[in-house]
C-alpha cells in the first residue's frame, strides 16, 4: 500500500505544473533536428570527446562576435557590459555529474535560441543528414560520419542526457533565458533571473560518460583542442 501513498500523485502533478508554468514555452524540434539528435544520442560513436571541441569553438565564436560588435558599434549604449572579461569558463562537478561550459560572448535572444538551436542551419549537419539518407544505414554505421562532418552544438548529446543553455544577449534590455531539453523531441524556453551576459551550457552527463566531469580528464581534452582559441580558458577558476 505504501507505494500508493496518496501524496505521490499530487506531488507529481505539482512538479509538472511548476515545470510547465505560464512562463515556460515548449517547442518542438524541427523534424530534421529531431532525426539528428536521435542519431547522435544513440550513436556508438567512440570518439566521445569531440563535443568539447565543438562547444569550445562555439564559445570562441561567440566571444569573437562580441569583440567585433563592440568594435563596430558606435552607440555604446546598445551594448551591455562592454568592459566585461572575455573568457571561457569550464567547470566540472563530479558529484552532480555535470560539465559546464560558459562564455562571456554575444549570447542569444529568444528568437536566436529557436533558430540556432531548434533547427539545422549548419552546413556540416545538413551534409551529415544527406550522407545518412544516401547510406540508408543503421545508426551504428552512421555514427562514423559524426566525426567526419561534425554535428556542432548537437554533439553535446553524445555525452549528455539533458542540456540546459542559459543565455543573455549583449543588449541592455536583453533578459536571461533558459533553454532545456533531454533531446527527445521538444525543448523549453523560459525567462530566468541572474543570468550573466553570454552563454552557459550545462551538460547533465550520461552515467557512462561521467568521466567528463573529472577535472584532469577535461584538462587533457581542452589541451588537445584549444590551440586555436583566441580567448583565455579557465578550468575551475584556473588557467587550463
Ligand atoms: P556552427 O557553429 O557551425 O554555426 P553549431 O551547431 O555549432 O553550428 O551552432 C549553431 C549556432 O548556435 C551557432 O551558429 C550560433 O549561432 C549558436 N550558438 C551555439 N553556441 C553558442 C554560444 N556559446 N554563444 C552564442 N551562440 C551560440
Ligand atoms: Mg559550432
Amino acid at each position: 500500500q505504501q507505494s500508493l501513498s496518496p501524496t505521490v500523485l499530487p506531488q507529481r502533478r505539482l512538479g509538472t505544473v511548476a515545470e510547465e508554468s505560464s512562463k515556460t514555452d515548449r517547442h518542438e524540434f524541427q523534424a530534421e533536428t529531431r532525426q539528428l539528435l536521435d542519431i547522435v544520442a544513440r550513436s556508438l560513436y567512440s570518439d566521445h570527446e569531440v563535443f568539447v571541441r565543438e562547444l569550445i569553438s562555439n564559445a570562441s565564436d561567440a566571444l569573437e562576435k562580441f569583440r567585433y560588435t563592440a568594435l563596430s558599434t558606435t552607440n555604446e549604449t546598445q551594448l551591455a557590459a562592454k568592459d566585461r572579461a572575455l573568457e571561457i569558463r569550464i567547470t566540472t562537478d563530479k558529484p552532480q555529474m555535470q560539465l559546464i561550459i560558459q562564455d562571456t560572448g554575444i549570447g542569444m535572444t529568444r528568437e536566436e535560441l529557436i533558430s540556432n538551436l531548434g533547427t539545422i542551419a549548419r552546413s556540416g549537419s545538413k551534409q551529415f543528414l544527406e550522407e545518412l539518407k544516401q547510406q540508408q544505414q543503421a545508426a551504428q554505421t552512421s555514427s562514423n560520419i559524426i566525426g567526419q562532418f561534425g554535428v556542432g552544438f548537437y554533439s553535446a548529446f553524445i555525452v549528455a542526457q539533458r542540456v540546459d543553455v542559459y543565455t543573455r544577449a549583449a543588449s541592455p534590455d536583453a533578459v536571461g533565458l533558459r533553454w532545456s531539453t533531454d533531446g527527445s523531441g521538444t525543448y523549453t524556453i523560459e525567462e530566468t533571473k541572474d543570468v550573466e551576459y553570454g552563454t552557459k551550457i550545462v551538460l547533465h552527463l550520461k552515467t557512462d560518460c561521467r568521466e567528463f566531469s573529472d577535472e584532469d580528464r577535461i584538462r587533457t581534452v581542452i589541451k588537445k583542442y584549444s590551440n586555436f582559441v583566441g580567448s583565455p580558458i579557465l578550468l575551475n577558476g584556473k588557467q587550463a
